[in-house]
């Protein structure tokens, strides 16, 4: 009979993810949880009410929207992923980028942004943050550790991070910037999707890790989750309870999907990871190609970065075409694409390719990388089958 509780920490990735998060589950012997839907939770006297009023705060189900059984299954699971003690699921990736940086941040308060950090988390710090009197200072995400405490100030409370960027796939040295913001007392946040478990956020300096689990987690590019995860009782109160002031949810069959996709994450991750990179290389000596951005390629500006701190890669990389080619031949190239799906988001068992070049926002960098740009996602498709299509939509650009 297998053990239910949470597994060994030494135990190998894939034997966590098939384990972690089943402790209490098992009900009439089914292997995975039930999805509880639910909003009233009923209590046997009113002693039994006020008392569990006062955890509120912890893990104890008071009502539905502080979650239920089948979140704390998965927040579980999540915990385990980042190595963190404790994390919380939000309704979108985006959510739990905005509830910690509410969390964390008040009127006069100073917030440092990578200038390659996913677009929406600009938006919020040049939207209602702002209007709110929260200021924001874009950085250049690959400073070093004087760089970075050259950058804070006294009322800097957040330094953020996202490690690679979005869209141009720049490494931060997390652990000097996490120095120098812990040498003033900033809290350390970090959007740490593209790394899933190939990175080690609480072991490198990061306090709060935020993760898309609509990307790899969910897999199968049919649910919206998101996840923000800490590594001490303090910082799960200030986040808990951010979350509950602004009512933030997730959907218990959301919350399910996500569990069945963690199951087969690490079989999925292991086979993009190979495809991915399969695919990088081939592109990388295509004529047609400046550079491909990929950390995992030692021409990578911080390759080194990439094999100190991570464990693998993802199947997301970036392409940026030869200078002598405008967007319109980028837009050529993609709809001639016919295995590669044109839309957002990524983690999916499908593959994906979008134009960037327009698409990102650069204050802090000149945003110029060379040439026209795109962004791909390589899913669990056969590589040759894949490579044949780019090299047909290659051939056209002449
Ligand atoms: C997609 C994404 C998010 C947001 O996730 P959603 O669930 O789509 O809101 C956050 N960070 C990164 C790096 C992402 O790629």
């Amino acid at each position: 009979m297998p053990d239910d509780s949470l597994p060994k920490k030494t135990y190998g990735f894939s034997t966590r993810m098939s384990h972690a998060g089943r402790a209490g589950t098992r009900i009439h012997g089914f292997v995975n949880p039930a999805v509880h839907r639910g909003s009233t939770v009923l209590f046997p006297n009113s002693a039994a009410r006020r008392d569990a009023a006062k955890h509120r705060l912890e893990q104890y189900m008071t009502y539905g929207t502080q979650g239920g059984p089948t979140h704390y299954a998965l927040e579980d699971v999540i915990a385990e992923i980042e190595g963190g003690t404790r994390a919380l699921i939000l309704g979108t990736g985006l959510a739990a980028v905005a509830v910690p940086l509410l969390a964390w941040l008040k009127s006069g308060d100073h917030c440092l942004m990578p200038d390659s950090v996913y677009g929406p988390a600009r938006n919020l710090c040049d939207g209602l943050l702002k209007g709110w009197g929260v200021e924001t200072t874009y950085y250049d995400p690959t400073v070093d550790e004087a760089a970075m405490a050259a950058l804070i100030r006294p009322n800097t409370k957040v330094v953020y991070t996202e490690s690679p960027g979005s869209h141009t796939f720049e490494l931060q040295d997390i652990p000097a910037i996490a120095r120098a913001a812990h040498a003033s007392g900033a809290k350390v946040m970090m959007d740490n999707t593209w790394g899933i478990h190939h990175f080690r956020p609480f072991e490198k300096g990061v306090d709060v890790s935020i993760q898309a689990l609509t990307k790899y987690v969910g897999g199968h590019s049919d649910v919206l989750l998101g996840s923000a995860t800490v590594n001490n009782e303090e910082d799960w109160r200030v986040l808990r309870s951010a979350a509950s002031q602004l009512g933030q949810y997730a959907s218990p069959d959301d919350c399910w999907l996500a569990l069945r996709g963690v199951r087969t994450m690490a079989v999925r991750l292991k086979q993009q990871e190979r495809h991915g990179l399969e695919v990088a290389r081939w592109l990388s000596g295509r004529p047609e190609v400046l550079r491909v951005l990929h950390p995992a390629l030692p021409e990578h500006p911080q390759h080194d970065l990439f094999r100190r701190d991570f464990s693998g890669a993802c199947s997301l990389f970036g392409l940026v075409f030869q200078p002598r080619f405008a967007l319109e031949d980028v837009y050529r190239f993609i709809d001639a694409l016919t295995l590669f799906g044109i839309g957002a988001s990524w983690g999916g068992f499908e593959s994906l390719c979008i134009a960037t070049t327009g698409n990102i926002t650069r204050t802090a960098g000149s945003g110029d990388f060379g040439g026209p740009m795109c962004r791909i996602h390589i899913g669990l498709e056969e590589p040759a089958d894949l490579i044949a299509d780019l090299a047909q939509a290659l051939a056209r650009l002449g």
